[in-house]
C-alpha cells in the first residue's frame, strides 16, 4: 500500500516547501478539470489532497510518521472521519482547504474558491466553522453532551435570490482559458454567480454581500465515550450557510481531553500511583482506588512488594468505536518514611541483623500477580 510519501513521489526528509511543490504538481497533473470523467483522476487527485492534508500539518505529520500508514488512516478515531479528520475527503473539502494551492485561480463570487460538481450547477457550501470542546477525563469515559454557542453566518430574514442571468441559473460559462495547463477550452464557474446559478435579488439592511447575517446559536454536540485529545467530531451543516439555495457547511469539534489529577491515560489504559506505607506491606490492607466511574477498594496483601502492579480490568476507558474498555493499572509503590523518631530508629535498627529482612526476590511473585487479576475479572 503506498504511503503518503510515495503518493507525492516525495522522501521522508522532505521539507514543507517540497511536499507543498510535490502536491501542487500531483494536484495539476491529476486535476479535475484537466481530466474530465476520468475517475481514476479524481481518484489519484483525492489521494494526493489527503497525503497533503496530513504531510503539511506539522502535527498530523508527526503522528503519521510514528503510527506508520497503516494504523494511522484505520486506527484511532476512525468511527468519525480519522485521527485528526483523516479520510473522506470530498471535492469540496479539497478545494476549500487546499485552493489557494493552485494559485488563487479565478473563482469568484459566492463560493469563494468552492468546489464544482460534474457538470452544471456549483453545490455552494457555507464555510465549515471550527471550535475546540475540552472535557474531564470523567465525561470522555462515559460520553457527554455539550452545548455550546457558535457564531454562524445564516441568510438574513428577508433575503431573496434570483437565477443567475449571466449563465442562466447553470452555474457554468464555457470560455478560452490560458493556464499553467496550457491553453484550454474550459466550463468555468460562472463569475457573476460563482457558479452557484443565483445571485442575491433583495439584500436587507445589515446583510453582508451574500445575504450573510452572524447570528448565535447553541449547537447540541454528542461526544461519544472514550474520545481522546485532538480527535475531531463533525456536526453536519452547523457552519456557516450557503447564499441562495446552497449547503450550510459544518461545524468541526476539536476535542480536547483534560488531564487528570491522579489518573494517568495511555490509550484506553489507566495508569493510577498507589502508595502503601511500610506497615501496610507488611501486615496487608485494603486501599481506595479513584477510577473514571467512582472510587473501589481493593485488597493488598500481605508482603506486597513495591513496584508490582494490580490490573482492575474494564476500568479503564472506553474504546471510541464501541469495542472493548481497557483497565485500571494500579502501580504498588511503598512509602519509606523519613525523618524517624529515636525509638523509631531503634525499632528499624534491631531489624537490620534479622535475617528475614534480607530481600529474597523470587518467581512467584506472578501467581500473585495472576489472582488479583481473576479477582476482578
Ligand atoms: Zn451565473
Amino acid at each position: 500500500m503506498a504511503d503518503f510519501y510515495d503518493i507525492l513521489g516525495i522522501s521522508k526528509s522532505a521539507t514543507a516547501a517540497e511536499i507543498k511543490k510535490a502536491y501542487r504538481k500531483k494536484a495539476i497533473e491529476f486535476h479535475p478539470d484537466k481530466n474530465p470523467g476520468d475517475e481514476t483522476a479524481e481518484e489519484n487527485f483525492k489521494k494526493a489532497a489527503e497525503a497533503y492534508e496530513t504531510l503539511s500539518d506539522q502535527q498530523k505529520k508527526a503522528r503519521y510518521d510514528q503510527l506508520g500508514h497503516q494504523a494511522y488512516t484505520s486506527g484511532g478515531a476512525g468511527g468519525f472521519g480519522g485521527g485528526g479528520g483523516f479520510g473522506g475527503m470530498d471535492m469540496d473539502d479539497i478545494f476549500s482547504q487546499f485552493g489557494d494551492i493552485f494559485g488563487g485561480g479565478g473563482f469568484s463570487g459566492f463560493g469563494g474558491g468552492g468546489g464544482f460538481g460534474s457538470g452544471g450547477r456549483r453545490r455552494v457550501k457555507g464555510k465549515d466553522l471550527r471550535i475546540r470542546v475540552s472535557l474531564t477525563l470523567e465525561e470522555a469515559a462515559v460520553g457527554v453532551e455539550k452545548k455550546v454557542k457558535v457564531k454562524r453566518k445564516k441568510q438574513a430574514p428577508g433575503v431573496t435570490y434570483k437565477t443567475c442571468t449571466t449563465c442562466g441559473g447553470s452555474g457554468q460559462v464555457t470560455r478560452i482559458q490560458n493556464t499553467i495547463l496550457g491553453r484550454m477550452q474550459t466550463s468555468a464557474p460562472c463569475n457573476v454567480c460563482g457558479g452557484a446559478g443565483q445571485t442575491m435579488d433583495k439584500k436587507p439592511a445589515g446583510a453582508d454581500a451574500q445575504g450573510l447575517v452572524i447570528d448565535e446559536e447553541t449547537v447540541s454536540i454528542k461526544i461519544p465515550a472514550g474520545v481522546e485529545t485532538d480527535m475531531r467530531l463533525k456536526v453536519s451543516g452547523k457552519g456557516n450557510e450557503a447564499p441562495g439555495n446552497g449547503i450550510s457547511g459544518d461545524l468541526l469539534v476539536d476535542i480536547e481531553v483534560k488531564e487528570h489529577a491522579e489518573l494517568q491515560r495511555e490509550g484506553n489504559n489507566l495508569h493510577f500511583d498507589l502508595y502503601v506505607s511500610v506497615p501496610e506491606a507488611v501486615l496487608g490492607t485494603t486501599k481506595e482506588i479513584q477510577t473514571v466511574t467512582g472510587k473501589v477498594r481493593i485488597p493488598i496483601e500481605a508482603g506486597i512488594q513495591s513496584g508490582k502492579i494490580l490490573r482492575l480490568r474494564g476500568k479503564g476507558m472506553p474504546n471510541v468505536n464501541g469495542y472493548a474498555t481497557g483497565d485500571l493499572l494500579v502501580h504498588v509503590n511503598v512509602w519509606t518514611p523519613r525523618n524517624l523518631s529515636r525509638d523509631q530508629k531503634e525499632f528499624f535498627e534491631s531489624m537490620m541483623a534479622d535475617s528475614h529482612f534480607e530481600p529474597a526476590p523470587e518467581k512467584g511473585d506472578k501467581s500473585f500477580f495472576e489472582k488479583v487479576k481473576d479477582m476482578f475479572s
